[in-house]
């Protein structure tokens, strides 16, 4: 679906999604002298704290979603799972970008496995499942026992996956899943998972961070080092991906890449983050042009800024207690430290970052 395009850069950005990528980007507005809407269905949210107006309402409030368009120049979002027929809706009255091309394919992963492997990026091999009998299948046709299984929507941080150590585990992996289907993948033995943050203008021009390396705790995202400490070739591999996804997908904002390096050096493509990234949060400290502000550029119509870094730098979350090391690192001059404004701590929540610049 075409949609009307920006004819000047805009003033007011609306965000669908409250969280804290849209707290960070309503922050790098602000500093270019754009307003902030926030739309989303919580009440004192991360972003509203920052906004110049927050429209509380369900996604599928099409009163509330024209109220908000109306109120804004463009619209962008900053979570996957908004729903595409949210997006459809709010294009007849102002452009959204990144579109709904890069949001169907990162809310499925058929959809997204099946475009990456179109445009000749490598991912573990994968099958489709819609039953226990499906994964016996597949894992006979791969002549394999062993697998992850993950839901085809709505998964993250781990949620919605379960890993099959042998056949015996098929059913009680597919009921766990509570779900009617799901992608079959092999499992990877990567060394390594790196991930790459890139922007492409309304221009076509594009930039991409430095590949940083992931290190996860239950699932989640922990610390992130930025430059990744790789061969060059590798990282320029993985940044080639980045990018050819991006003009593969007429990306206009910011997307993420996740990725597996394997023992042997292959890069082989996890997952889509069709916004920004929590592995990006390091560019606020440590680039002149954030992954946030340059997010905002790309949307507003701006030109994206050059993606280079003037630190190297290290990203810790605080998830849940983690807030705690806050203390141990407020007296030090090279760690910056950002909260979300959550009011309350609970295990596994995402409370804040810190990224020391080295
Ligand atoms: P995801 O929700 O797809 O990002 O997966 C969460 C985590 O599970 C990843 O960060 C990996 O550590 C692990 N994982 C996901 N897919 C695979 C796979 N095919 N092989 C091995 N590990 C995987």
């Amino acid at each position: 679906m075409s949609q009307k395009s920006l004819d000047k850069p805009a003033k007011i950005l609306g965000i669908l999604g409250g969280g804290q990528l849209g707290r960070m980007s309503a922050m790098a507005a602000a500093r270019l002298g754009i307003k902030t809407h926030i739309f989303c269905p919580e009440k004192e949210s991360p972003a509203s704290h920052v906004a110049a107006k927050t429209f509380e309402a369900a996604y599928d409030d099409k009163q509330a979603l024209k109220e908000f368009a109306k109120s804004v120049d463009v619209i962008s979002y900053e979570f996957e799972n908004i729903p595409v027929e949210t997006v459809r809706y709010l294009k007849k009255f102002k452009p959204v970008y990144p579109d709904e091309t890069l949001l169907e394919i990162a809310q499925h992963r058929w959809k997204e496995k099946q475009f990456l492997n179109d445009i000749g990026i490598p991912t573990a091999q994968w099958g489709k499942a819609k039953s226990a009998d499906d994964i016996q299948r597949v894992l006979d046709q791969w002549g394999a026992t062993s697998c992850i299984i993950k839901t085809t929507r709505f998964g993250y941080d781990g949620k919605g996956q379960a890993k099959i150590n042998s056949l015996d585990d098929i059913t009680s992996a597919w009921k766990s899943l509570k779900t009617d289907e799901a992608i079959i993948e092999s499992l990877v033995q990567f060394r390594y998972e790196i991930s790459v943050i890139v922007a492409r203008d309304l221009f076509g021009k594009v930039q991409s961070y430095v590949p940083v390396l992931n290190d996860h705790k239950n699932h989640i995202l922990a610390k992130t080092t930025a430059p990744a400490p790789l061969d060059d070739s590798l990282l320029k591999r993985a940044t080639q991906m980045a990018e050819k996804l991006a003009k593969r997908v007429g990306l206009v904002g910011v997307l993420g890449l996740e990725l597996f390096v394997t023992k042997d050096g292959q890069i082989i493509a996890n997952e889509i983050a069709p916004r920004t990234h929590n592995s990006g949060h390091w560019t606020i400290d440590a680039c002149s042009v954030s992954q946030f502000e340059n997010h905002v550029r790309c949307v507003c119509g701006l030109p994206v800024g050059k993606a280079v870094h003037h630190s190297d730098a290290v990203m810790i979350n605080l998830i849940g207690d983690d807030i705690a090391l806050v203390e141990k690192h407020q007296s030090k001059a090279n760690a910056n430290i950002h909260l979300y404004g959550k009011p309350d701590v609970r295990a596994g929540r995402k409370m804040g970052h810190i990224t020391i610049l080295k």
